[in-house]
């Protein structure tokens, strides 16, 4: 069984190089495999044309004669491109995306009239076969079947010889059953609530687009070797594996220069987002070895999204042309640091204004300063449900593991922006005179720009800061779909400059007030109720643990204790009141969660019981008949002097009996708490159970498997080790 292990490094060691050739103008292709404004204008007739544009600009519906037409254009876009088949692109709630792929080609039924087709409706709509996707329950209360719409303000793009249009996925009574219809509903409510209050600050602002720039981290490991671990295969981390002599701790991994293999799957993965019009900008390397980050030109978020999707899904394809497996879990080794995705989010206004840039009068400043405090404001009131937003089995391993941001959302916002805001913090209640204002717009709002421009103090603990121009939410996991924070996210902002108007234009009809007077009384007050959110320390010390709870702000550090936050009245309220998700909708990914968290560490569960009893202990058990006929031939020697120089020999016999005694026990209790678990009446029940109940087994039995990595022979230890997956490149 050895020789798997074996084989693979050889396979790993005789790899050569994919040469890709680095393009030096990549603007000259990019986008040319998508359904782009360029491409839209040639092959739509202009009517066409103008109703797609108007679908992406203002949300309009498209006319059904129209669609036909658009259909029409993008097909022979799409067949001018070598391409044969189309499919509805989308997002089930399970976090990965979904294709059925139909052939454009059709005939008659006695097989004339051979033809390429693709009509509106087929543009428009389709019924995928939804009973295999994830549904919460939705589809039981109601109707069974569910079906794909089209998104015309994610453009349709060409992946290898498939047309990919993407698309919300609904139930037949309009419930979403994706990621995408709740996303798409909480810009829309962030656009109506946004454009309201910047029009206090200029009246011709039509449009707020929230901005996305993700950063991806995943880690590249040799595809023979990850073959050669089952673990890696099925649940995309290794569940065992003692940590090699070295790791990161000499930091030669983050400072050194790219790996020449790797460049070329860099370059050649660069090349396949410049044709699908992803903009990615940076490449580099992190801190674990053989750990990596790619990062875009943000973009609006629900094409970013999209794009984070597809990329994730792109990465895996051209990883297999270079003979590499890309492991996207947020703790895919033990000792090493894990991997996230940061979330770099803002406010763009049609007007060309980034809402959370100071700009350079103290107006611009003050509606700065308003979208800022009102984003505090809104983690402030809602951080549980944005911890819940990024719970996942696998990020439970990073948030709270003192590498990563802790499970306790807060807000670094720097030293100067405290200052400025303590500063504010002092404005009279009510009329302001006019030395106040006066002294505000000079030395407090009308500074704002210089004091950013030297804010170069960040914070890499927080997991949620702001950086300049926009805030940073650091806690993604590096397998989400950046589709539920953002949705999230998006909603509580919205939410909260909706509360915002309402006390402003109180103030101003009631008490009389200014504008910019209404607004920094209102501000004011948010400075004061804000306070416990604001984190400037060390978020991965204990100190900050104790502190954090003194102020009331949760810690949850399971994925089952935080996404109950998702259906408390609270939570639920927020969702229906801005038409962003009905209860049943929330619901129904709550039950999706949980379901997936269970299914998870079951999976876990089971793959570890089966490696550590048909891998860890027939090997154990065959390096002890070793030792044991090495022990037995001494004896014959040795006679009953043999126990002087069988001394060693027999301790280790006895441990090796002792730690296969001990993963015997434990995965069989193990596998008795499953049990237990899958024996609980709720969902609810059942993934605490696999929580605190099995999940605890995994660091018992790995601990005397890893035990058993450093006694037994190399030569004869079939699972390939931490050194060998994380150093060959
Ligand atoms: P880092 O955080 O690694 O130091 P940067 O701060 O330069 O790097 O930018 C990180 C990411 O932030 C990039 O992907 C970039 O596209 C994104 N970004 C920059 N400005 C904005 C914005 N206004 N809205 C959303 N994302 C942004
Ligand atoms: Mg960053």
């Amino acid at each position: 069984m050895a020789s798997i292990r074996f084989e693979a490094l050889k396979a790993a060691s005789n790899r050569t190089t994919v040469m890709v050739e680095e393009l030096p103008r990549k603007s000259e292709i990019f986008g040319s495999n998508v359904f782009n404004d360029k491409s839209m204008r040639q092959h739509l007739t202009s009517e066409a044309y103008k109703a797609v544009r108007s679908a992406i600009d203002h949300g309009t519906k498209i006319d059904r004669k129209l669609a036909d037409f658009i259909a029409l254009g993008m097909k022979e876009w799409a067949i001018s491109k070598g391409v044969t088949h189309y499919t509805h692109w989308f997002q089930p709630l399970t976090g990965t995306t979904a294709e059925k792929h139909d052939a454009f080609f059709e005939t008659s039924f006695d097989g004339s009239d051979p033809v390429e087709k693709f009509g509106g409706s087929q543009l428009v709509q389709q019924e995928p076969d939804a009973s295999s996707f994830p549904n919460g329950g939705i589809r039981n209360t109601f109707e069974a079947r569910g079906y794909t719409a089209w998104d015309p303000t994610s453009p349709a793009f060409i992946f290898g010889t498939t047309l990919c249009i993407p698309t919300v996925f609904v139930s037949y009574t309009g419930e979403a059953l994706d990621n995408k219809a709740p996303l798409l509903r909480a810009l829309t409510a962030i656009d109506n609530a946004a454009t309201d209050v910047a029009k206090y600050f200029d009246k011709n602002v039509k449009k707020v687009t929230p901005t996305l720039g993700w950063e991806q981290e995943y880690f590249l490991i040799d595809s023979s070797l990850a073959a050669s671990r089952p673990d890696i295969l099925q649940t995309g981390r290794t569940l065992l594996g003692h940590v090699s002599a070295k790791g990161q701790q000499l930091e030669d991994h983050y400072f050194g220069s790219i790996p020449s293999r790797v460049l070329n799957y860099m370059r050649d993965l660069e090349n396949e987002c410049m044709l699908l019009g992803i903009p990615v900008k940076t490449r580099h390397n992190e801190v674990a070895p053989n750990q990596f980050e790619l990062a875009p030109i943000f973009e609006e978020t629900n094409l970013a999204v999209d794009h984070n999707s597809l990329l994730m899904d792109v990465m895996q394809k051209v990883a297999e042309r270079h003979y590499f497996k890309v492991l996207f879990h947020e703790k895919p080794f033990k000792g090493v640091n894990g991997s996230g995705k940061h979330n770099n989010w803002s406010l763009a206004t049609d007007t060309g204004i980034n809402l959370l840039s100071p700009g350079k009068t103290p107006m611009s400043n003050l509606q700065f300063l308003t979208f800022f405090i009102n984003t505090i404001k809104a983690v402030s009131e809602y951080e549980e449900l944005l911890r819940a937003s990024i719970a996942s089995a696998s990020n439970d391993h990073r948030l709270g593991a003192n590498e990563a941001p802790p499970a306790i959302i807060s807000v670094f916002i720097g030293q100067q922006l405290t200052r400025v805001l303590e500063e504010l913090e002092g404005v009279s209640s009510g009329k302001l005179s006019p030395e106040e204002k006066t002294d505000l717009k000079l030395n407090v709002v009308g500074k704002i720009p210089d004091v950013l421009l030297d804010n170069t103090d960040r914070n890499r603990t927080s997991p949620f800061a702001f950086t300049g121009n926009k805030f940073e939410f650091r806690a993604v996991g590096s397998t989400a779909n950046c589709a539920t924070s953002m949705t999230t996210l998006n909603s509580i902002v919205a939410k909260q400059l909706i509360d915002f108007k309402a006390q402003v234009d109180a103030l101003i009809e009631k008490e009389n007030l200014k504008k910019d007077e209404a607004i920094f009384n209102v501000l004011r007050e948010y400075i004061k109720e804000t306070k416990a959110i604001l984190f400037e320390g060390d978020g991965y010390s204990d100190a900050w643990e104790e502190e954090a709870a003194k102020r009331g702000l949760s810690n949850h550090k399971t994925t089952p204790e935080a996404l109950k936050a998702k259906i408390s009245q609270k939570s639920l309220d927020l969702f229906e009141q801005l038409n962003v998700m009905s209860n049943t909708e929330v619901h129904a990914r709550y039950e999706i969660e949980l379901e997936e968290y269970v299914k998870k560490i079951q999976i876990e569960g089971r793959v570890l019981g089966d490696i550590a009893r048909n891998h860890v202990i027939p090997t154990a058990i065959k390096y002890q008949n070793t030792l044991i006929e090495n022990v037995k031939g001494l004896k014959e020697i040795f006679g009953a002097d043999f126990e002087s120089v069988a001394k060693e020999q027999i301790i280790i016999i006895k441990k090796i009996s002792g730690h296969i005694a001990a993963i015997n026990e434990n995965v069989h209790a193990m596998i008795d708490a499953r049990k237990a678990a899958n024996a609980m009446d709720s969902i609810e029940d059942t993934a605490y159970e696999y929580c605190f109940k099995v999940k605890p087994f995994f660091d018992i039995i790995r601990h005397h498997a890893d035990k058993l990595e450093l006694e037994v022979d190399n030569e004869v230890w079939t699972l390939t080790k931490y050194r060998e997956l994380l150093f060959t490149r």
